[in-house]
């Protein structure tokens, strides 16, 4: 292509979108512009940083790894540019003209729904270099790419539909990006209102920042400092600078050790989970750094991938410096970390959960499910995870929450398990035929109201040597309770239960008297080992085929109801079949097996017309 030829491209249409939104909704925060750049400048260095390490041959080798930003009042312009890795024509066109990541549709609707106040997310999203529409009427990208074959390259758009590309000769490698500001947003022309940006935002790039030809960042490893050392505001804005954020932080772990291994660590849960806005799986968010060197911005496998809410750094003196991104994933040392950093974590979290329980609940809300996530994929930490949980209870007040350690504080002498339900409220599990059996023997049950929980619990089994055993399961030992109300003599219960094996056959496993019960009739029990209602409904919704399960009927010989029916059972059989096969039917729908709701309205229906029959004769 010749040096005059101007290509033409159109955005992709996701890009449009995004832009359209920067230019025309966002009103706020328009200053950190400046930090999306910047923090693109820094990443281009740390990509040449590395490139230089791994092999000589690049552009240019020579030039600084900084970051040079100047204003200009005159051409209404502010300039950041970089010696950093630079781009080919094709990764202009790829990295400035498209997004290939996930996500796009929940930074679009984010956006949206927060009409105008967004601009902060717009980093999280990785869409930053889009944040410089908000000011521009019209961005430069001049490049070359630290490969020695690539082109002297201008970017350039005005934030409509399409950029154009074109040689420009004398790019040095790196990028010079040119903001050319619209009228009224003069202010990033004023070197003193850049400086008050860059040192509120990016004070803590690992590059020298000069502005106007001054240096302004400190570059500073407030990780490697001493606690004591270190103000409220300055982990505050280095959360922010890590995290691309502009809250505070929810939590702030700071910490070293030696032994077993040289750790500095400085770890922040965030304000908020984005995950919860419907964006994809983020990126491992704590960089791994060698004596203040940075070695991987998103190392995988150094924290469990459920921590990946998590922003901060980790400084190991242990590292080997030259240790490359493959063979840090399977090192041994970085599985220790991995080790000792997560325990360390789960720790802190339990003392915030009895130090400041209010706090801790607000956290648990929006993060409860990675901790959830964790027990199912950290076997080694399922224990102390599990004691993060919190649940309602029987024995809980209200809508009040509580844990398992307190459960197995309150725990029976002699109860040896852990009983819980998993259901859609605490009112309903409440209502349903299973608690009751537990109440009356002053045994608590936990309650879980989320869709995973069932998952989750099953992968557990065991908290504190105490089995956990789900409430609606046939064969738990429940010791026998005085009853209240004459029950069938055992002779008639006996021959009752007979019949009615006999007359509901194979709808059921097999029918038995129960001691569980005291208001209800009937209750449907599954097998101990097999998955409960939610998980069944999951794995339909998944589109396997349903699970052929019968249930265990136990009744409850004290009922009315049950005693009326074996009376029925003398004179009218049939009539008495039907009613025991719509008692059945109404256990099994309890417990979610079986039975269409449909169905069980059509029994219903045709029950109650032989029943107005007979009376009508
Ligand atoms: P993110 O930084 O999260 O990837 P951005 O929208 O900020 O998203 O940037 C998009 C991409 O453009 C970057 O990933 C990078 O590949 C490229 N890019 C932006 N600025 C530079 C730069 N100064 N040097 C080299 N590449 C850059
Ligand atoms: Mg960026």
């Amino acid at each position: 292509m010749s040096t005059t030829e101007i290509e033409k491209r159109e955005f992709q249409a996701e890009v449009r979108e995004i832009l359209d939104i920067v230019i025309h909704s966002l009103y706020t925060d328009k200053e950190i512009f400046v930090r999306e750049l910047i923090s693109n400048a820094s990443d281009a260095l740390e990509k040449m940083r590395l490139k230089q390490l791994a092999d000589g041959d690049v552009f240019e080798a020579d030039l600084p790894l900084e970051i040079n930003i100047s204003t200009d009042e005159t051409a209404r312009t502010i300039t950041i540019a970089d010696h950093g890795i630079g781009m080919t024509r094709e990764e202009l066109a790829e990295n400035l003209g498209t997004i290939a990541h996930s996500g796009t549709k929940a930074f679009l609707q984010a956006m949206k729904e927060s009409s105008g106040a967004g601009a902060d997310v717009i980093g999280q999203f990785g869409v930053g270099f889009y944040s410089s529409f908000m000011v521009a009427e019209r961005v430069e990208v001049y490049t070359h790419s630290a490969n020695p074959e690539g082109e002297h390259l201008k970017w350039a758009s005005d934030g409509g539909g399409e950029y154009t590309m074109e040689e420009a000769d004398g790019q040095q490698r790196g990028c010079r990006i040119v903001v050319h500001l619209k009228e009224g947003q003069e202010e990033f022309t004023t070197a003193h209102r850049v400086k008050e940006i860059v040192e509120r935002y990016s004070n803590f790039v690992g590059f020298p920042v000069n502005l106007n030809g001054e240096r302004v960042n400190t570059v500073e490893a407030v990780w490697l400092k001493s606690k004591s050392d270190v103000t409220e505001e300055e982990y505050e804005a280095f959360y922010q600078f890590v995290g691309h954020a502009m809250d505070a932080p929810r939590y702030t772990m700071h910490f070293s050790a030696d032994a077993p291994l040289t750790i500095n660590a400085l770890l922040f849960v965030p304000g908020e989970n984005m995950e919860r806005f419907g964006m994809g799986p983020q990126p491992a968010g704590v960089a791994l750094y060698c004596r203040k060197v940075l070695i991987d911005q998103h190392p995988e496998g150094l924290l469990p991938e459920w921590l990946r809410f998590l922003r901060g750094v980790i400084d190991s003196e242990d590292l080997p410096l030259n240790i490359s991104r493959e063979s840090m994933q399977d090192s041994a040392l970085v599985r220790k970390l991995n080790g000792v950093l997560t325990k360390r974590f789960v720790k802190f979290l339990a003392k915030q959960g009895k130090d400041a329980p209010e706090d801790y609940m607000e956290f648990y809300k929006r993060f409860g499910r990675f901790l959830k996530e964790g027990i199912v994929a950290s076997p080694e930490h399922q224990e102390a995870l599990a004691g993060l949980l919190r649940f309602q209870s029987t024995m809980a007040e209200g809508e009040a929450l509580t844990s398992l350690d307190e459960y197995v504080d309150r725990m029976k002498e002699g109860q040896e398990e852990i009983y819980y339900l998993v259901g859609d409220s605490k009112a309903a599990l409440e209502k349903g035929p299973f608690v009751e059996a537990f109440q009356a023997r002053g045994l608590e049950v936990a309650l879980f109201v989320e869709q995973v929980d069932d998952y989750v619990l099953q992968s557990m089994r065991e908290f504190k040597g105490k089995k956990l055993v789900s409430a609606d399961r046939a064969g738990i030992e429940l010791e026998d309770v005085p009853t209240e109300g004459e029950s069938l003599s055992p002779e008639d219960t006996d021959r009752l239960v007979e019949w009615l094996n006999t007359t509901l056959g194979d709808r059921v496993e097999r029918v038995d008297a129960g001691k569980r019960l005291v208001s209800h009739p009937v209750v449907a029990l599954i097998p101990q080992d097999a998955p409960n209602a939610q998980l069944r409904a999951m794995m339909e919704a998944m589109g396997q085929p349903a699970l052929e399960m019968k249930a265990r009927l136990e009744i409850n010989p004290r009922h009315e109801l049950v005693k009326q029916l074996n009376r029925l059972r003398g004179g009218h059989e049939e009539l008495a079949g039907a009613v025991a096969r719509q008692l059945a039917d109404n256990a099994l729908l309890a417990a979610g097996l079986g039975t269409s709701e449909a169905d069980a309205a059509a029994n219903m229906n045709g029950l109650l017309s032989r029943l107005l029959g007979e009376i009508g004769k």
